[in-house]
């Protein structure tokens, strides 16, 4: 059933090359005791090596089940070794980690029994080397008898059919010597025991078959077998493989016995991780400020049509950053360089026509809580002090003038009511009037107040305000045909004076709300809608309208119309018609702002790039550019972090490394037991593994601690509460991380460790 053939066997150290084995043929019974006898430096230990699988031989052919093993591979090897072969060493060779149940039960473990099996013949085999009571005991804590005891019952619990002791009694005291050997010699019963020793008194009172060596050759054989003899047995061979379950066992228990150094490891790469989430929740914690605070206050801030709109959009403010940056700053070439204009890159000319109005006439009214229009349309209005007289106001002397429409059923404007105080007075937009914005401190332009009708004065009353009567003057009052030419009537008295002319007053006095300041900081004067109407209404049947309708030249100049002129344009200017040169929407809130921009998106849907209608979003730039700054902020820590998450994979490279060298014994203990090289990788994988983890929950529970007094820090410095928040998912993320780079980092130690030659791993200490 096995049969060497012709077996040599050389070591080359440098230049010397040992013959430890020379042309060696044997062949072994299914059943008996051979004992090989030789002197130290015979090649024993060489041959034993061979028989189990554990070293290769150079030449000739080791014939098992009548088959040879000249093209086993790794597997077949390792199967061999796990299933067919028990190891018996004179230095026992157990893992000093694991306790003396688990040790046995190795082998079992690697060819995939299953638990309670596996015990049960473990303990099984304790009890038949009479250790049935030291099972939960570690290796270190028994004698060296015992030990060996434990080495048999482990060489035993798999039932191989070859048992190989290589000395196992050269350590031990006479009286263990004799126990250790009896015990071989009722295995050797029914089984095949090969054992080594240079001791002849052993191997006469023992085996059954004496063969001796001598510098590598056979000499002797007191029973070689005869050629008619029948040997015909099989032996059978299954495959091993070891789970990630046993290796993370395997390495949990040995990394027990460095908890210290474990410990020390994982915090020390731990630190990267705690930048990175630091800086995460950070930024996180700042991103939720920024929407919160855009929910809060910029979510009511006004979505701007204007007839001249600023694409804000990212790409546009990438653009005018990438246009500062590309090209170098104080060149020394004497040339001038050409640069995109500012209009075709970010400017865009909206034209708002009365469809589009229309248009934003429908959008939902439980998404907006106010809309107003700034209108082309001009008023006439004269207004009278004591000092400086009559004076006419309208859009060339710079009355501004915004519509105001009701969105309420009282004819007020939600809006108004949300983001405005009413200081004095009523609003009421159904009736032609004023409002006046007064800004956080009260004031008004000097400019605006003149065209109320006061003079230069340093304050005025609230009543005096609302007590103030103007006129609106209409275009068949004010306009006077001569021959063929239209000209405005220049006596004011007379105007402002005439029945026909409608008296306004300042409805109401508002201020922004507090906490609205950035919204409503300036002042301004509005008119409502009710105002507009009367207007357009009126002077649409004025007869220098009807005329100008007409005819084809500007009935103002009596000339042809210029190039900038249109008859709409003449008409709007005669208050015949409003054009919105720009749309003021107020969302309700964050989610009706959301609806009111893809209502906007839609129309310009399908629509070319000319034709669309762009809006600003005041609140959306805010956020986007602090936003924007924010991600540019954490990805430069970041990196800052990464440097040293990097340095410390290199650290557990190394640590690891130190762990193979630490562990070559146990690498050559689980080779000899049938460990697969995958295996091996797996044990040194599986401790890369628990130090990742362990290092990301480090990293992560130190974050969270951190986070206290780091968040007491930023109270007292922003009185924003609670800022920095990690996030569960970037948590999660930061611990595959820290796992991926230990891994990574133990990857090449562990391929190093399973490529380690087992006999050389069995010899060292
Ligand atoms: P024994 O077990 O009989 O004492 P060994 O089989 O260990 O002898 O060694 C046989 C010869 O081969 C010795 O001369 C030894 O020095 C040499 N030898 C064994 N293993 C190696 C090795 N890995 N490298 C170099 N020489 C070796
Ligand atoms: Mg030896």
């Amino acid at each position: 059933m096995l049969k060497l053939k012709k077996i040599n066997k050389s070591y080359k150290t440098g230049e010397f090359k040992q013959h430890a084995l020379k042309d060696v043929t044997i062949e072994f019974r299914k059943n008996e005791f051979v004992a090989i006898l030789g002197p130290s430096g015979s090649g024993k230990t060489t041959l034993l090596n061979i028989i189990g699988g554990l070293d290769r031989y150079d030449n000739g052919d080791l014939i098992i089940n009548n088959q040879s093993t000249k093209e086993f591979d790794d597997s077949n090897w390792d199967a061999y070794r796990n299933n067919c072969i028990g190891f018996i060493f004179q230095s026992y060779n157990l893992i000093n980690h694991i306790s003396i149940l688990e040790n046995v039960e190795m082998s079992l473990t690697l060819s995939g029994v299953d638990k309670k099996e596996k015990k049960q013949r473990a303990i099984e085999a304790l009890t038949k080397v009479g250790l049935k009571s030291h099972i939960h005991k570690k290796p270190n804590q028994l004698s060296g008898g015992q030990m060996q005891r434990v080495a048999i019952a482990r060489s035993l619990v798999n039932n191989p059919e070859i048992i190989l002791a290589d000395e196992p009694t050269g350590a031990l005291d006479t009286k263990t010597s004799k126990q250790i050997m009896d015990l071989i010699k009722e295995i050797a019963q029914d089984k095949l025991v090969i054992m080594v020793t240079h001791n002849p008194e052993l191997a006469k009172n023992y085996a059954t078959r004496i063969i001796e060596f001598k510098d590598g050759s056979l000499i002797s054989d007191s029973k070689p077998i005869k050629k008619k003899e029948k040997n015909k047995e099989e032996i059978h061979i299954k495959k091993t493989s070891m789970n990630f379950l046993t290796a993370l066992n395997l390495s949990f228990n040995n990394i027990k016995t460095k908890k210290g150094r474990t410990a020390l490891t994982a915090f020390a790469s731990s630190i990267g991780i705690i930048g990175i989430a630091l800086i995460l929740s950070l930024s996180n914690g700042f991103d939720i400020q920024i929407d919160k605070f855009e929910r809060e206050t910029l979510s009511q801030s006004p979505i701007i049509i204007s007839e001249q709109a600023m694409s804000m959009s990212e790409e546009n403010i990438a653009k005018v950053i990438e246009d500062n940056n590309n090209l170098e700053k104080y060149p020394t070439d004497k040339k001038v360089f050409v640069q995109d204009d500012l209009e075709t890159t970010m400017m865009h000319t909206n034209n708002i026509s009365n469809e589009y109005v229309d248009y934003i006439k429908k959008i939902s009214q439980k998404d907006i809580s106010g809309i107003s229009y700034q209108t082309a349309t001009n008023f006439n209005i004269i207004n009278y002090n004591e000092e400086t007289g009559y004076q006419l106001v309208n859009s060339t002397t710079g009355l501004m003038p915004w519509t105001l429409i009701p969105t309420k059923e009282d004819n007020t404007s939600e809006m108004l009511e949300t983001n405005y105080d009413v200081l004095a007075g009523e609003i009421d937009t159904s009736s032609p009037g004023l409002i006046l914005q007064v800004d956080p401190k009260n004031r008004v332009y000097a400019s605006t107040l003149k065209q109320l009708g006061f003079t230069s004065e340093d304050e005025v009353d609230f009543e005096d305000i609302l007590n103030k009567e103007l006129k609106l003057v209409l275009n068949d009052d004010y306009y006077k045909k001569v021959n063929e030419f239209y000209i405005p009537n220049q006596d004011l008295e007379a105007l402002y004076n005439n029945e026909n002319s409608i008296t306004i007053k300042v409805q109401a006095i508002i201020r922004g709300k507090e906490d609205k300041e950035i919204l409503t900081s300036t002042s301004a004067i509005a008119y409502t809608n009710a105002l507009t109407d009367i207007v357009i209404e009126n002077n649409k049947g004025s007869s220098i309208v009807n005329d100008q309708k007409e005819s084809d030249y500007n009935v103002l100049t009596n000339q042809p119309f210029t190039e900038d002129e249109t008859k709409e344009t003449i008409l709007s200017y005669l208050g015949a018609e409003t054009t919105p040169v720009a749309i003021y929407i107020y969302p309700k809130d964050f989610e009706s702002k959301d609806n009111i921009i893809s209502y906007l998106d839609k129309y310009n849907e399908k629509k070319e790039e000319k034709d669309t209608i762009q809006y600003t979003d005041m609140a959306q730039m805010v956020s986007s550019l602090t936003g924007n700054i924010m991600n540019a902020v954490t990805i430069v820590l970041i990196s800052f972090s990464a440097i040293s998450l990097i340095v410390s994979s290199i650290m557990i490279g190394i640590i690891t490394y130190i762990s193979v060298l630490e562990r070559t014994k146990e690498i050559g203990i689980l080779r000899a037991l049938g460990a697969r090289k995958k295996d091996i990788t797996r044990v040194f994988n599986a401790e890369t593994f628990i130090i990742g983890l362990v290092s990301g929950i480090i990293g992560i529970l130190i974050t969270c601690i951190l986070l206290v007094p780091a968040n007491i820090l930023l109270e007292n410095l922003t009185n924003l509460e609670n800022v920095a928040q990690l996030n569960p998912l970037h948590a999660l993320i930061l611990m595959i991380v820290s796992i991926s780079l230990t891994l990574i980092g133990g990857f090449i130690p562990a391929k190093l460790a399973s490529k380690k030659d087992p006999v050389e791993a069995l010899r060292t200490e």
